[in-house]
């Protein structure tokens, strides 16, 4: 047997001491689902330990806990936790949290989704609901492309990738993220890399915390579509780039962290201001309008 097919097989069985029934995470994942899809050194992954460990710090009762996806890689995120979650339609995570929401405010509703799905498919649910100040999080894994169904330009997508759709390169505007959130309403707005789970960890327990239209955004590596193009090599090599190219600027304007393609890239927490949330509004504009008659809506 080759040295190759040897590697192949032990990196297929589970380590003998691998127990799936007392994983740390058992708490959180549904490991009879695992093994998870994703490809190695993805990104994804790191994102959801680092909301399990949010989830942990924050001591919300995870039966109050709902997590909502859209498809593609990041909205596979859905089918993994083990608390109530939802793999809605392309793109309609948001207004399905939105209802959810709604109709019983005491949930914790966080959007577990990607770039390609909340912000382009989704992107009018998106600005909506930042403009409303919906009480809903979202975490949005953006690695520039719509990678599961085979590495299409997104709207993330920085200029000059090369991707299936943009073999000769992009030539398209992508968005800044930070600032499009900010500019439609979200009162927390964040933005770290794979590399950073601390800061993410701590960003998902303040978002988590924050009543009203929160949004993180994690950059994240997707080795088998996005780097490969670009020839950026694997995820551990994007990690190391993320460490030297990462500049943490608190408090900076979301007008000045748009992202090039191998340019540094600036990261931190960006937003973190107060707004009546859509049901604080709502009930305060009603309260004014009709006096005793309104009650205020509580679900
Ligand atoms: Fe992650 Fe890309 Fe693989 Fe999807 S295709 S699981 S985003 S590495």
């Amino acid at each position: 047997m080759s040295v190759l097919s040897e590697l192949q097989k032990a990196s297929l069985s589970p380590t003998p001491d691998f127990h799936p029934e007392n994983h740390p995470m058992d708490d959180f994942l549904r490991m009879d689902r695992m093994p998870h899809i994703w490809c190695s050194t993805c990104g994804i992954g790191v994102s959801v330990n680092c909301f399990a460990k949010a989830l942990e710090k924050c001591q919300i009762p995870l039966d109050q806990v709902v997590v909502v996806s859209g498809i593609g890689c990041t909205g596979r995120v859905a089918g993994y936790v083990k608390v109530d979650s939802f793999h809605t339609t392309h793109g309609r995570a948001i207004p399905f949290a939105t209802g959810m929401k709604l109709a019983n405010p005491k949930l914790k509703v966080i959007v577990f989704s990607g770039d390609g799905d909340i912000i382009a498919i989704g992107g009018n649910h998106f600005i909506n609901a930042a403009r409303r100040n919906i009480d809903i999080t979202v975490i949005c894994v953006n690695n520039f492309n719509y990678a599961m169904t085979g590495g299409q330009l997104a709207s993330t997508t920085p200029e000059g990738s090369v991707l299936s759709t943009s073999p000769f390169g992009s030539y398209e505007f992508p968005f800044n993220l930070p600032f499009l959130a900010e500019s439609v309403g979200a009162v927390y707005v964040a933005r770290w890399t794979s590399l950073h789970v601390y800061n993410q960890t701590v960003s998902m327990v303040e978002a988590l915390k924050k009543p009203g239209f929160s949004f993180i955004e994690v950059i994240a590596p997707c080795p088998t579509i996005f780097e490969r193009q670009q020839k950026m090599g694997d995820g551990l090599d994007r990690l190391r780039w993320y460490c030297e190219n990462s500049d943490i600027r608190n408090g900076a304007s979301t007008k000045d962290v748009d992202i090039r393609l191998r340019d540094r890239m600036v990261v931190g927490k960006f937003v973190d201001v107060e707004r009546p949330t859509y049901l604080e509004a709502m009930n305060a504009h009603y309260r004014e309008r009709l006096g005793s008659k309104y009650k205020d809506y509580e679900g």
